[in-house]
């Protein structure tokens, strides 16, 4: 079974937005709420300073607190590369898998249910890239299977210095940033 992952270049990205654009009319996402976004990190000392542009959604844990948490079982870890979902008939919009992850990836559809980054399953089954993997104008976000050697995520880590989101918290992220 592949596992899934993104690894996203920060050194390309210049915050146009159209990743999250994309994910809002792919996913029909309602006004108000975001599956993907994008943040500004910046570091140093005046006038040394450094800027890291990133586009970040659900990391996709390999640990994830949010399944485990879960008491109607909506949450899990599809056979599909290991990407996390919430089953929406079962979800009872607790927000428990809300407080559980420290990404604040997860919101309450206005019908009810737990969502978030799906890593476009849909689209993923049919052999197309993430909605927001496939507009990026700088190409700087890359979609594929971390425990295939010869992908081009596997390739990527293995050649640039990359980190992932809060890797104390210890839920495995499956996605990196490359620096
Ligand atoms: Fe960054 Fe690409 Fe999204 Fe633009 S589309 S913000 S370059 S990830
Ligand atoms: Fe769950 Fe949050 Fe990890 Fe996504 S980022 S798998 S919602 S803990």
């Amino acid at each position: 079974m592949a596992r899934y992952g993104m690894v996203i270049d920060t050194l390309k990205c210049v915050g146009c937005m159209d990743c999250v654009v994309a994910c809002k009319t792919e996913n029909e996402v309602p006004i108000g709420y975001n599956r993907d976004w994008i943040s500004y990190e910046t570091t140093g000392k005046f006038p040394s300073l450094h800027q890291e542009i990133r586009s970040e959604r659900c990391n996709q844990c390999d640990n994830p607190p949010c399944v485990y948490c879960c008491p109607c079982g909506a949450s899990h870890i599809s056979e599909t590369g290991g990407i996390v979902l919430v089953y929406e008939d079962k979800c009872s919009g607790c927000k428990a898998c809300m407080a559980a992850c420290p990404y604040g990836a997860r919101y309450i559809h206005p019908e009810g249910f737990a969502s978030k980054c799906t890593f476009c399953i849909h689209r993923v089954e049919t052999g197309e890239l993430p909605a927001c993997v496939s507009v990026c104008p700088t190409y700087c976000m890359s979609f594929g299977d971390l425990d295939d050697p010869q992908s081009d995520v596997s390739k990527l880590l293995a050649s640039r210095s990359n980190h992932s989101l809060i890797p104390e918290a210890g839920t495995k992220p499956q996605i990196y940033y490359l620096t």
